[in-house]
């Protein structure tokens, strides 16, 4: 028994070094002074800071708050920055050449979300190569397990260069194995419908709430006449989630439902703790707590709260309001007051004052969705719930054909670019 642990720790340790290696050999560390350590690329490097691309986020360190920088050898994540921050969205042809270095000698660096924007932009942007694009993508998704995108890949691809024999069969195969898909998602459908139109709605609603993406979930709106999200949301409101006891939401944990809190620093009093001032002319540059700028109190960043902020000027326009919301409180206020001085456009300011939060305070409840319950709610119509569930069965049974495979307008997904980010710069995508 010892013998054995202290052989899997052995082995758990070996693991540990191994996985540590392998990290190191692609990925820049940072570590701080507090003891925090990032691993990520080093973007640019200046007297005074650092930018620093983890996996997560893009992040700039002062100098100063660097214990130490690790520079790895030139690894997958180096070269991905390097050759996604030369791409021109003039050059479309280069994106599918990242694309296939990504899947290729890059795939240490691979991520889903790169790829289907350097494909969706190749195959927009440059028809020649669009089918080789979607081809591409279809077999990263399906070998990550998106059986439903790598389908519309392909349906892509079919629209991009038609009756091609490699497209064919590639769409045969994943026919087979989303019908299969198809038919366990019709099944439950089937299952929850039953249950529905037997008004057991409770038992019915997670069930529904399985299949609403699933197969023949897009038929909903044409037999039914609503969407699945739809019927979810009307079944939602006739049952009465325990948790929240069909409220839909919950006290936020963090501020415990009062959508503030005292500032710490200065104790909720807004006036620095050190400052011996006072008398009826109060200085705001000299006397207000650096940390919450004389509010006293400050919005709960967790669940979205809002109050507007009156600051009363010494000369014309005399006050003006501004809205903001918890977590970017003080930097909304930084873009209008300037706070070393207490001016506003070099007016001095005479007064803030915080109004009380306008909304917050609650999260929406997970279980239920945010869904509240509703005793009045409208009855479900029940001829069409049959009428739709007639047909799944009609399809499971065969007596109906289903295509599982999605069909595909374009040739692209116009949806991936919507953002109109074609640029690499900097660590992220941009206009
Ligand atoms: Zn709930
Ligand atoms: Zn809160
Ligand atoms: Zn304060």
């Amino acid at each position: 028994m010892v013998e054995m642990t202290v052989t899997s720790r052995r082995a758990a340790r070996a693991l540990v070094l191994v996985f540590a290696l392998a990290a190191t050999a692609v990925a820049d560390k940072v570590v701080l002074n507090d003891g925090r350590t990032y691993e990520g690329v080093v973007l640019e490097e200046t007297d005074t800071s650092v930018r620093f691309k983890t996996a997560k986020a893009v992040l700039t360190f002062p100098r100063k708050e660097i214990a130490s920088l690790e520079r790895s050898p030139v690894g997958p994540l180096q070269e991905r920055e390097t050759r996604l921050g030369v791409l021109d969205p003039g050059k479309p042809a280069e994106y599918l050449a990242a694309a296939n270095w990504l899947v290729g000698p890059g795939r240490g660096a691979l991520d889903l979300p790169t790829l289907r924007r350097l494909c969706t932009i190749a195959a927009k942007f440059d028809r020649a190569h669009a089918w080789e694009a979607q081809m591409l993508l279809a077999k990263e998704t399906e070998a990550a397990g998106l059986n439903r995108e790598a389908g519309t890949c392909l349906a892509r691809a079919e629209i991009a260069k038609p009756g091609q024999a490699e497209t064919k069969s590639r769409i045969e195969k994943l026919r087979t194995v989303l019908m299969r898909e198809a038919q366990t998602e019709m099944e439950q459908l089937q299952k929850a419908l039953t249950l529905l139109t037997g008004e057991q709605y409770e038992k019915a609603l997670p069930g529904l709430r399985k299949a609403r993406t699933g197969a023949m979930s897009e038929r909903a709106p044409d037999l039914m006449g609503m969407s699945m999200e739809q019927l979810v949301t009307f079944v939602a409101r006739r049952v009465k989630c325990e948790k929240c006891n069909g409220q839909g939401e919950l006290p936020c944990p963090l501020c415990e439902g009062r959508k503030e809190s005292e500032c710490a620093d200065c104790e909720g009093t807004g006036t620095r703790k050190d400052y011996k001032g006072g008398g009826r002319e109060v200085n705001l540059a000299e006397s207000a707590c650096k940390t919450c700028h004389g509010l006293a109190k400050l919005l709960c960043p967790r669940c979205d709260a809002e109050r507007d902020v009156i600051v009363f000027l010494a000369a014309a326009p005399t006050q003006f309001t501004i809205r903001v919301k918890g977590g970017s409180e003080t930097a909304t206020l930084q873009k209008e007051i300037d706070f070393k001085r207490f001016t506003h456009q070099a007016i001095k300011i005479t007064m803030i004052l915080a109004e009380p939060p306008r909304s917050g305070g609650t999260l929406p409840c997970t279980p239920c969705e945010g869904i509240k319950f509703d005793s009045s709610a409208p009855p479900l119509p029940m001829e069409k719930l049959r009428a739709y569930r007639e047909e799944v069965a009609a399809c499971l049974i065969g007596t109906r054909t289903y295509d599982p495979l999605p069909v595909a307008e374009k040739a692209w997904d116009p949806a991936v670019i919507a953002d109109e980010m074609l640029r690499y710069r900097n660590g992220r995508w941009a206009r």
